[in-house]
Parts: C-alpha cells; sequence; structure tokens
C-alpha cells in the first residue's frame, strides 16, 4: 500500500456535487485513488509521501476528448493555414498519407508532453489514418511512456473520392479489416475497470469519409463489448451540405438513422446543431465534444454550448488535432470556452431582446466542462472531481505568478480569466507526471529535435 498526503493547498477546488473549494484543503490518497479530502488540519498527519502545496491552487485534472496527436507533425503547413475545413483536409490528406509508425509514436508523446503540462490527466485520441503500417498499438505503447489515461479512438476512414466522399482512396482502409482491427484492439487494451489506463473506443471518421454501413456495424460491434463510440459531427456548414445531399438528412437525423445516438456516443464539435438536435442529444444521452479554438481556427463557427449545457446535454472540452488548434494546451482551452461562449452571446444579443439573452458563462462553469463535463462524456465516474473513491488524478499551479499578479482576489477565476500558464504539478494516479514544473517522463529537448526533423520530413516527402 502506498499513500500520499497533499495538504495546505491555498485553495483546493474540489467539483464535487457540492462544488466545494476550500482554503487550506488537502486530501489524502491510498494506492492511487482518493480516500479524504477536507481541510489540512483534519487529514491524517503521515503518509509514505507529503506535499505541501503552499501558494498552490490544487484543481481535479482536466480530461481532454478530442485530439489528433497525430497532427502535431503538420502544424501551421503554409498551404493549410488559411483554409476551412474541406481545403485544409484535402491539403493535409496527402501529407498524413506519408506518415510511418515511428512518426505517430513521436507525435503522441508530443502532443501528450503538452497536454501534462496544461493540467491534462486524461486524454481521447483519435487516429483515423494508418499509413504504412502503422497501427493505433504506436499510439497505446508510446502513450503509456508519458503516464496519462488514454481513450485511444480506433478511427477509420472507408469512403475515398471514388465513392463519392471527401479523402484520397489511398488513405481510406478496406471495412472488413477496420472491424477485425477494431475487435482485435478492444480485446487486447480495454479496461473497463475504475483506475483505467487505457480504454479503447470506436471512431469512424465523419460523414463525409465513412460508410452508413461502417457506422452502424462499428455501433454494433462497440455496444457488443461495452465500448463507447465517437464521431466529428455538425462540425461545418459544407458537412451539412454534404449529408442533406448524399444520404438525404441533417447531420444529427442521420446519426438517428443509423442508430449511433446514446449515453456510450460522444460527437465532435456540433456546431451546426438546431435547437430541436440539442434537445435529441439531451433525451438520449448523447455527448458533445466542445472544440472552441479549432471551430475558430478553420471558420467553422461557434457551438451553442450555453444552450447544450441549459438543456442537459453533456458537454466535454477537447483541444481537437494540433493541425488546427495549433497547440495542445487543455488550459488555454478552457479559457477559450468561457470567451467564445461570450463572443456568440454578443452576437446574438444584437438580435435578441436583453429577456432572451443567457447569463454569460463563468470561469467555473468552463472549469466544470473541461473536468466533470468531460468526465461524464467519457463515461467516467471514476474522473472528473477531488472526493473519495476517485481517482487521485489533480494538477496544481503555483499563484505567486507574474501572470496572475493583481488576480488573487479569486484564484479559481484567475486560473481561466488570465493568460493560460504550465501546471506545476499534473498527477494521474498519485503519480507524478510534472513535478514542479517540469515533466518527468520524458526528455523534452531530445524529443522536440526528432519531432521537428520528423516533421519537416513528413511534410517534404509529398
Ligand atoms: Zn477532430
Amino acid at each position: 500500500m502506498s499513500t500520499l498526503l497533499l495538504r495546505h493547498a491555498y485553495l483546493l477546488v474540489t467539483m464535487d456535487d457540492h462544488r466545494r473549494e476550500i482554503p487550506d484543503g488537502g486530501f489524502f490518497i491510498t494506492d492511487g485513488f482518493i480516500d479524504q479530502v477536507g481541510k489540512s488540519e483534519d487529514l491524517p498527519e503521515y503518509a509514505d509521501e507529503i506535499l505541501d502545496l503552499h501558494d498552490h491552487i490544487v484543481l481535479p485534472g482536466l480530461i481532454n476528448t478530442h485530439h489528433h496527436f497525430y497532427q502535431t507533425l503538420t502544424r501551421v503547413v503554409p498551404a493549410a493555414q488559411n483554409a476551412n475545413l474541406f481545403n485544409w483536409l484535402k491539403t493535409l490528406y496527402p501529407i498524413w498519407a506519408g506518415m510511418t509508425p515511428e512518426d505517430i509514436r513521436i507525435s503522441t508523446k508530443t502532443a501528450l508532453a503538452e497536454l501534462a503540462l496544461s493540467g491534462c490527466t486524461a486524454a481521447s485520441d483519435h487516429l483515423y489514418i494508418f499509413p504504412n503500417g502503422s497501427r493505433l498499438d504506436d499510439e497505446i505503447e508510446a502513450a503509456s511512456e508519458v503516464g496519462l489515461r488514454l481513450h485511444a479512438s480506433r478511427g477509420s476512414m472507408s469512403l475515398g473520392e471514388s465513392k463519392g466522399g471527401l479523402p484520397p482512396d489511398r488513405v481510406v482502409e478496406d471495412e472488413t479489416h477496420i472491424l477485425n482491427d477494431s475487435q482485435r484492439l478492444i480485446e487486447a487494451y480495454h479496461d473497463p475497470n475504475p483506475g483505467a489506463m487505457v480504454q479503447v473506443v470506436l471512431a469512424p471518421c465523419s460523414p463525409f469519409s465513412v460508410t452508413p454501413d461502417l457506422m452502424r456495424q462499428s455501433a454494433a460491434l462497440a455496444r457488443e463489448y461495452g465500448v463507447r463510440l465517437h464521431t466529428h459531427l455538425a462540425e461545418t456548414h459544407d458537412e451539412e451540405l454534404f449529408c442533406l445531399e448524399k444520404f438525404g438528412h441533417r447531420p444529427v437525423a442521420y446519426m438517428e438513422l443509423l442508430n449511433w445516438l446514446g449515453e456510450d456516443v460522444w460527437f465532435a464539435h456540433s456546431v451546426f446543431v438546431k435547437k430541436e438536435e440539442i434537445g435529441v442529444f439531451a433525451q438520449t444521452g448523447s455527448g458533445v465534444a466542445h472544440c472552441p479554438t479549432s471551430n475558430m481556427r478553420l471558420a467553422s463557427g461557434i457551438a451553442p454550448i450555453v444552450e447544450m449545457l441549459q438543456a442537459g446535454v453533456k458537454v466535454g472540452l477537447g483541444v481537437d488535432g494540433s493541425a488546427s488548434n495549433d497547440g495542445s494546451s487543455l488550459l488555454e482551452e478552457v479559457r477559450q470556452t468561457m470567451l467564445v461562449s461570450r463572443a456568440r452571446e454578443g452576437l446574438r444579443g444584437a438580435s435578441l431582446s436583453a429577456e432572451n439573452s443567457h447569463p454569460l458563462m463563468t470561469a467555473r462553469q468552463a472549469v466544470e466542462i473541461a473536468t466533470r463535463g468531460s468526465a461524464s462524456v467519457l463515461g467516467r465516474r471514476d474522473l472528473g472531481s477531488i472526493e473519495p473513491g476517485k481517482c487521485a488524478d489533480f494538477l496544481a499551479i503555483n499563484l505567486n505568478r507574474l501572470d496572475y499578479a493583481g488576480g488573487l482576489h479569486d484564484p479559481l477565476a484567475a486560473v481561466v480569466f488570465c493568460a493560460p500558464v504550465r501546471a506545476d504539478y499534473t498527477v494521474v494516479g498519485g503519480e507524478f507526471v510534472v513535478k514542479e514544473g517540469e515533466l518527468l517522463t520524458l526528455d523534452l529537448p531530445a524529443l522536440i529535435t526528432e519531432h521537428n526533423l520528423r516533421a519537416k520530413q513528413l511534410v517534404e516527402r509529398i
């Protein structure tokens, strides 16, 4: 049995059912799970390791619900800098087609390093292109070296250009192979238990890159094994037109037709959803991964998150792939969530009377989306808050810093309103991934050098 005592936090933000914020708070951890939470004076005095966090704010670990780690190799590619989604994809597909298994490994470590330094403790990744012998195993093995929890989504593309899809035929896969590989991965890696470090998700990529048949068969396979389903949905106006033209339905109605709604499903983006479609998400328990930076970067639009929360939709946060963000800072994404929802409210307000406008999203609501919200989207009852029985996943930030100077009237709000910073501690299941601002699990300078070399080779290969 190993124990860790965290105490004397300037402020402990629990995000528990009462949203307790405890000055001079702390908690006691046994074998990776939280045993006791409270004022420091009420906690045990001894543990195998004791961490005094004077001057620090402590929060539940942030949870990322949508990413494409491999895209760290193709950030700010000049030809894709100023394009909307479909043109951006058409520019990048041929570059991504050159990736190797080692590229998948390196990019996984880079993205997870960035996430860890931004206070992220669990991440879902959506890998949907497997060129030159690449496998989801490459990502899962590389992630195990970093130490964050991983929800590895076995993505897929099967609807190539010749069949009316968007991706070139050479990057799509055979559907029988996709399903066999999905089953193999679930059996090899999926852990349904509390405290799981790896879960597997089935994730056909998007309406414009997979067939209806693959969507149906993936859903049947996922439900046979009790794993979750994920895809991109209602991201852009172009996608909405594609769905209407090719399938005769708007994106959400198309999902209904495919049996792709439910507690076990979450969608990335959902920018183009109407009020009644938000109601469908709420009724069916389908979740949404909100990715505001990517939606702005690709000029996709602004998702109606406040409306979704009011309707009772499960909403989590995602940084999305690094070719459309172009960073993996989850703390920055929390800030963007609050700010862009306010921008949307301003735009709505211009056409609405005051009584029809929504209250502005608060800093606490934005943090809640990235913690409790993301945990519910991923179906993780063991994550998302600091309370007895939950995994000991948390981040701590030293408040005594330039970025927050003059902003300590409300330290939790300072974390969201002020410029995004790096976490001083990121801890997963009681294990330190970041300690005193240093990433412990990787040699960052060597990783960056190799990553840049591989990124250069990849982009120059075409
Ligand atoms: Zn995405």
